[in-house]
């Protein structure tokens, strides 16, 4: 009798114990947005004007940002002493951008609007701007802007392959824009915890420029102050980032003084490269290390029981050590 009431104490017990545990799939999950930030938004600065390099690229840079700016190469001047236009940059400029960490990229070609072209003039557009971008900033763009945002799904189906995103969505930052519009909107995106894409093109002159082009300094100082909920990332970053974040699978084992996590490999991880913020509940366990394959991993403590960690989504398994108790 002694020997059964024993068993049963042991089996509820044990029933208790298991209960109190996190079920595994709960233990990980991966961040909206880098940092576990509640939103992102990406500046992005489209026909590869001159004050992009002479003004924004230095502001942004003064607050540790880094923008994406849409090229058409028919427009580009030639490196110094030629320039046929001095509204417009030129591939030395926007070279030394690219070594600076922005991101430049494909407006087509020539700036036409792609929904009047066959698919064979689509991709004229598109792969003529990708190699001179290539050849002379030295990085081939994986991410496309639709000139005169003119697409359809046959653009978008053509100009999507082989890159992480294309810009179908923007919030228009010009003429009109206000320091409490701006406001507004970046209150919006944390709100709803989204990804906004700013979409600028004139600064002190040119399609849509600023009556106040202070109101764009004042909006980057805003975001700056409120950093901890926003993660400012180029399009290509942000992009890259959401679509690893819908498509990789991550398979969890627990031990006792290990969690292991078994992230599946994207569809084309060379091209899908962004790291994946991991949000992991260590159950108030001390954390001893934390590696992928042989990369000791930096993490930071953000609740008593839950640290964040980056981690490449194409990589090895991630292993937490935790100490004995
Ligand atoms: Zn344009």
């Amino acid at each position: 009798m002694k020997k059964f009431l024993f068993s049963i104490l042991f089996l509820a017990c044990s029933f208790c114990w298991l209960n109190a545990q996190i079920a595994e799939n709960q233990l990980v999950k991966i961040a909206k947005f880098k940092d576990n930030k509640p939103a992102a938004i990406s500046y992005t600065f489209d026909d590869g004007m001159k004050e992009h390099y002479t003004r924004v690229a230095p502001e942004l840079e003064k607050r540790g940002f880094r923008g994406t700016f849409w090229v058409n190469g028919n427009t580009i001047n030639r490196n110094e002493p030629v320039t046929t236009d001095t509204t417009r940059t030129n591939w030395s400029e926007l070279k030394e951008m690219a070594q600076r960490g922005h991101e430049i990229s494909n407006h087509g070609w020539s700036h036409k609007n792609l929904t009047k072209l066959d698919d064979a003039g689509v991709m004229e557009e598109i792969r003529k701007n990708d190699s001179i971008i290539l050849v002379r900033v030295g990085i081939k763009p994986v991410t496309y802007c639709y000139a005169g945002n003119a697409k359809n799904d046959r653009v978008i189906r053509l100009a999507s392959a082989g890159r992480v995103g294309t810009r179908t969505f923007q919030r228009s930052i010009g003429s009109k824009a206000t320091d409490e519009s701006l406001e507004k909107w970046v209150a919006e995106l944390i709100e709803k915890g989204e990804w906004g894409v700013g979409m600028t093109h004139g600064i002190s002159y040119g399609y849509d420029y600023f009556r106040r082009p202070q109101v764009l300094w004042n909006h980057l100082d805003y975001v700056k102050s409120i950093e901890n909920k926003i993660w400012v990332g180029t399009f290509r970053e942000v992009s890259a980032y959401v679509a690893e974040r819908e498509s990789v699978r991550l398979k969890i084992i627990r031990k006792k003084n290990r969690l292991k996590i078994i992230p599946s490999h994207s569809p084309d991880s060379k091209l899908f490269d962004e790291p994946l913020t991991l949000v992991v509940n260590t159950e108030k366990k001390t954390i001893k290390s934390i590696r992928q394959g042989r990369v000791h991993l930096k993490y930071r403590q953000i609740s008593p029981a839950e640290i964040i960690v980056d981690l490449d989504p194409g990589g090895k398994q991630i292993i937490i050590d935790y100490a004995e108790r």
